[in-house]
């Protein structure tokens, strides 16, 4: 088992469309960390047509939670890949209290833990509007709103110059609802098993998306340097000053 005690781990929680996705780029971008999404992780399996995708397809499309059972064991081997020792952000991971301990007794076995879970709170109608404009560049997978994120140049991903976008197929008003009744029922609890574990930071996310940013920098920056110890801290030190002095 690798020793895995200067990694940090944090957890981006929130109901769909909070803009856990989002963030996480970003602070992957910033901070060299690996963003975990098991949405994403389970999108690929569907497309790959493994067992675990083939099992996950229709309670996707429907809106429902696949079975902890799989989204752990896609977590567990993900999380065993080496580039995971810079650090994780886990988007969208866990859902559900089993998840939560699992997760747990995963991050004691590697020597590690959960540093941060850091719930976005956003109201109703904004996380309607957040999802109602989402899209992707399909070339590259980076995310884009149609009021709120719009590429540089109309039509063309800032990232890869690619010029299609797709929707995800699950974003659409009656799988919504139930991806936000399944959130209200199995996700929000982990918001007390969160504050009992004394890992839980809530921020307002209903701002606009540089200065959520700024927030959760201020959270992620001090704990990966603790965690991670002194030769990268320096140079994520230096790096930020010179993004803040810009
Ligand atoms: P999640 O991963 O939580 O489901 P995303 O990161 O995919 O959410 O964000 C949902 C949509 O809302 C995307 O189109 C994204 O560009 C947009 N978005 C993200 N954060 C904000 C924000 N703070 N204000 C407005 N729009 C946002
Ligand atoms: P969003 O960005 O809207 O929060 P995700 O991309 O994270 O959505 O997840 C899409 C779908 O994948 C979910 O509606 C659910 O069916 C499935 N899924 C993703 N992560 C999990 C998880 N941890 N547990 C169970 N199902 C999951
Ligand atoms: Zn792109």
């Amino acid at each position: 088992m690798r020793d895995y005690s200067n990694v940090p781990v944090f957890i981006l929680l929130g109901p769909p469309g909070a803009g856990k996705g989002t963030q996480a780029k970003v602070l992957e971008d910033q901070f060299g960390l690996i963003q975990l999404s098991t949405g994403d992780l389970l999108r690929q399996a569907v497309a790959a047509g493994t067992p675990a995708g083939n099992a996950a397809k229709s309670v996707m499309e429907a809106g429902g939670l696949v079975s902890d059972e799989i989204v752990i064991n896609i977590l567990r081997d993900r999380l065993a890949d080496p580039d995971c020792a810079a650090g994780v952000i886990l988007d969208g991971f866990p859902r559900t209290i089993p998840q939560a301990e699992a997760l747990s007794d995963l991050l004691t076995s590697y020597g590690t833990q959960v540093h941060a879970a850091i719930s976005l709170e956003v109201e109703d109608d904004a996380m309607v509007e957040r999802i109602s404009g989402r899209h992707t560049c399909d070339g590259c997978g980076e995310g884009y709103h149609e009021t709120f994120k719009r590429p540089a140049v109309e039509g063309i991903c800032d990232k890869c110059g690619s010029t299609k976008f797709r929707r995800r197929a699950d974003d659409n008003a009656d799988t919504v609802r139930r991806r936000l009744v399944a959130y209200h029922d199995e996700t929000a609890p982990l918001i007390s098993f969160y504050k009992k574990t004394g890992a839980l930071q809530a921020l307002d996310a209903m701002g606009d998306i540089g200065s959520i940013t700024n927030e959760l920098r201020q959270i992620v920056r001090p704990i990966t340097i603790n965690v991670r110890g002194v030769q990268v801290s320096d140079k994520i030190t230096k790096t930020t000053q010179m993004e803040e002095t810009q």
